[in-house]
């Protein structure tokens, strides 16, 4: 096989980083940019971002990196030695690598979770295009805007704090967070209280609570409920429970599920069977590979031959 044809493995490893001459070795064009987390092997997300570099003819590969919580420092550490443009980053990674980062830019200081990392001039700058990647792939599904939305919100991890913030600064009708453990969404809860103050809300419920996570709670806010989003890992697995009982599930509700998995995701099979109108995550996928691929590159991301580069 000549040097050229050299393809990259489905995911590197912490030590494939580590050994760079081995990582070198592996691939043609070289690896400059990647994602990590734990699990990973699942993410298209080097299928979407090779598709845009190949459209634009940049001589690099984006590749898949298994790294764990206790590796992630010096993964970050490396991605600045060797060179790297930046890498996205996924669960459980987008909270922890706050304390790795040079800076942060504000909106993703705000929202508290980083989900792309840029090297410049030598530092590592983190972002966050999930918030506003949720709200495009929202009206993609639906040709809603949030505003005019009650949401429930499953999880309270990286992805969901971008997408409460979201909810929050699009000022959307009402925000209910739920989580496993509650003390996170009431924590979360507490940071968004500022942007819901106002009385937009129909009837008496609160513009915004956190609720336990219990099938009785979840059962007295779904008449109240139109977008139920999940921004947990729950479907990444096929022998997952869906995050939420399907008995609770109705016709009146939205379900996105951030969730994106081969073939249609349980939770939105599920939503569906229920009459729900319901859409997995890969729209959201897109959205924030084309906002990362602008800030690494500070161009137009090709985001047709993103989308096209989907199974
Ligand atoms: P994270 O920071 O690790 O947070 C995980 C969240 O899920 C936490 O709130 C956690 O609750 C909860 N959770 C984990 N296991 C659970 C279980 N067995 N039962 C109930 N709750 C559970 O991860 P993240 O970065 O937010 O990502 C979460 C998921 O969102 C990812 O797996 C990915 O599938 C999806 N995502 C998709 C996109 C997209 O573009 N489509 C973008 C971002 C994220 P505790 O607080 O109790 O631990």
């Amino acid at each position: 096989m000549t040097k050229k044809q050299k393809r990259a493995r489905d995911f590197y490893t912490f030590e494939d980083l580590r050994n760079r001459t081995r990582l070198a070795r592996d691939v043609d064009p070289p690896i400059r940019l990647g994602v990590f987390g734990d699990p990973v092997a699942h993410s298209l997300s080097p299928q979407i971002q090779n598709a845009a570099l190949k459209h634009h003819k940049i001589d690099m590969h984006y590749a898949a990196f298994h790294i764990s919580p206790d590796e992630l420092r010096d993964a970050l550490k490396l991605v600045r030695e060797l060179d790297f443009v930046g890498v996205n980053l996924t669960t459980p990674h987008k909270i922890a690598a706050l304390d790795y980062l040079d800076d942060v830019d504000p909106a993703a200081g705000k929202i508290g979770a980083v989900n792309v990392i840029a090297t410049r001039d030598e530092k590592l700058i983190g972002f966050n295009t999930d918030a506003l990647a949720f709200s495009r792939a929202v009206r993609d599904e639906f040709a809603v805007d949030l505003r005019d939305l009650r949401v429930m919100l499953l999880g309270a991890g990286g992805a969901a704090r971008a997408i409460a913030m979201q909810c929050a600064l699009e000022n959307c009708e009402r925000l209910v967070l739920a989580n496993r453990t509650f003390d996170k969404a009431k924590e979360l809860a507490g940071r968004l209280s500022e942007f819901f103050t106002g009385p937009k809300v129909l009837g008496p419920m609160p513009r915004l609570q956190a609720i336990p996570w219990d099938e009785a709670a979840f059962r007295s806010q779904i008449a109240n409920t139109d977008l139920i989003v999940n921004a947990t890992p729950l479907g990444l697995n096929r022998s997952d429970p869906p995050p939420l009982p399907a008995r609770l599930l109705s016709p009146h509700l939205l379900i996105y599920d951030t969730v994106y998995a081969g073939g249609q995701a349980p939770f939105v099979a599920a939503a569906v069977e229920a009459g729900a109108r319901a859409a997995g995550g890969l729209s959201m996928l897109v959205h924030q590979a084309a906002l990362s691929f602008q800030i690494w590159f500070e161009r137009d991301a090709p985001i047709d031959a993103m989308r096209a580069a989907l199974p």
